[in-house]
């Protein structure tokens, strides 16, 4: 731990906070009173600012305009029966904002900075962690580069910035998935591990193109053969076959998720088989048609849990069993519940409070 970060702190005038309806929050559309900002510069982090939402001024010329180098993280924070607020696992998101930074050649944030940078924007606007439910403060960081200059380089200048969205229950309607066999998220030797703004860009002409067909997402495969299951839309995709937690080992191709890892850590926790290695196209699919395949969901932080309803390879469908049924997903999701919202023990330390 270093020394406390050093804010300069601007308080809003005009809080929007009466005028937002809890009721009816559209993800990441409805945005909390203030916002950090930090600038990167002579090779350090400075100018660390809360100050009230609103827009930037930027050049231009910014080469995260142009070359696209930007990155960002998700993370959400709750609010407990007591009132208190805890981010979760935000240590986690620390360790992958920096993978990302050095893969794109940004600098990186100490852990205990990222930290505590978040813990004051939440802190401000701590009346914006919404109490429903199935409701919580989706917190977005992110960085960009400022450089002026239109040559291909890494910048020397960097924007740091922590946005804060409350947000409802994600709705989860099982999924009509198809399993792409053509387009590719990431291949070998790429940036799919990294949470870069560039993956996103690249994942949505193949995404419409499924929408077009009637899929609500896609599951990405392996660029070589498209054999191998990668992830599910922007989550980790998790299956239970013959008994078994099976996932995608994670590698350059996958993004290593938090919900993942807690999935698989609750998993263990509960005696459950668990399995991260290569899965099979094929696998899947004869599982699916043999009944042995009895849950299949992606994971991530904004949905944590999305059920696959359906599976879609070369035209045929198989339909899955009913998500009300499935009993790992359903527990995995109680049991994680209870931790983020203090109705249960934190036993591996989770929660972080603010
Ligand atoms: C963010 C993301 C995930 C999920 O990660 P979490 O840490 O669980 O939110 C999975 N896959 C991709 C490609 C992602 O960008």
């Amino acid at each position: 731990m270093t020394d406390t970060l050093d804010i300069k702190i601007t308080k809003t005038t005009k809080s929007r906070l009466a005028e937002t309806d809890f009721s009816k929050l559209a993800f990441g559309r409805t945005f909390s009173d203030h916002m950090l900002v930090a600038d990167y510069s002579d090779g350090e982090w400075k100018n660390f600012e809360i100050l009230p939402y609103g827009e930037i001024t930027v050049s231009p010329g910014i080469s995260a305009l142009h070359y696209g180098q930007s990155f960002f993280e998700g993370i959400k924070a709750y609010k407990h029966a007591d009132g208190k607020v805890s981010i979760f696992r935000p240590d986690k998101n620390a360790q992958r904002f920096n993978k990302s930074a050095e893969r794109l050649c940004m600098p990186t944030i100490p852990e205990d900075i990222f930290l505590q940078s978040l813990a004051a924007i939440v802190d401000i606007d701590r009346d914006w962690v919404p109490a429903a439910p199935g409701h919580s403060l989706y917190i977005r960081p992110f960085m960009f580069a400022t450089d002026q200059y239109l040559g291909v380089a890494p910048s020397q200048t960097y924007k740091y910035m922590v946005l804060l969205c409350p947000v409802g229950p994600y709705f989860t309607k099982p999924l009509r998935v198809k399993i792409e066999t053509y387009y590719t998220r990431s291949a070998a030797g790429g940036m799919g591990f990294a949470k870069s703004s560039g993956n996103y860009g690249g994942s949505m002409y193949p995404a419409k193109k499924a929408t077009e067909e009637g899929f609500d997402q896609l599951i990405w495969t392996d660029a070589k053969e498209h054999k191998y299951v990668e992830e599910m839309g922007a989550a980790n995709a998790m299956f239970v076959l013959d008994g078994k937690l099976i996932t995608p080992l994670t590698q350059d191709t996958i993004l290593d998720g938090v919900t993942r890892d807690t999935v698989i850590t609750l998993a263990h926790d509960a005696g459950f088989l668990v399995e991260e290695r290569n899965v099979a196209v094929a696998e899947i699919i004869e599982g699916a048609k043999n009944g042995k395949l009895t849950d299949a969901f992606g994971a991530g932080t904004a949905a944590t849990i999305a059920p696959v309803g359906s599976i879609s390879l070369n035209s045929e469908e198989y339909t899955l069993i009913d998500p009300k049924e499935r009993e790992f997903s359903q527990k995995v999701l109680k049991t994680l519940d209870a931790i983020r919202y203090g109705n249960g023990p934190d036993v591996h330390g989770w929660n972080y409070f603010v």
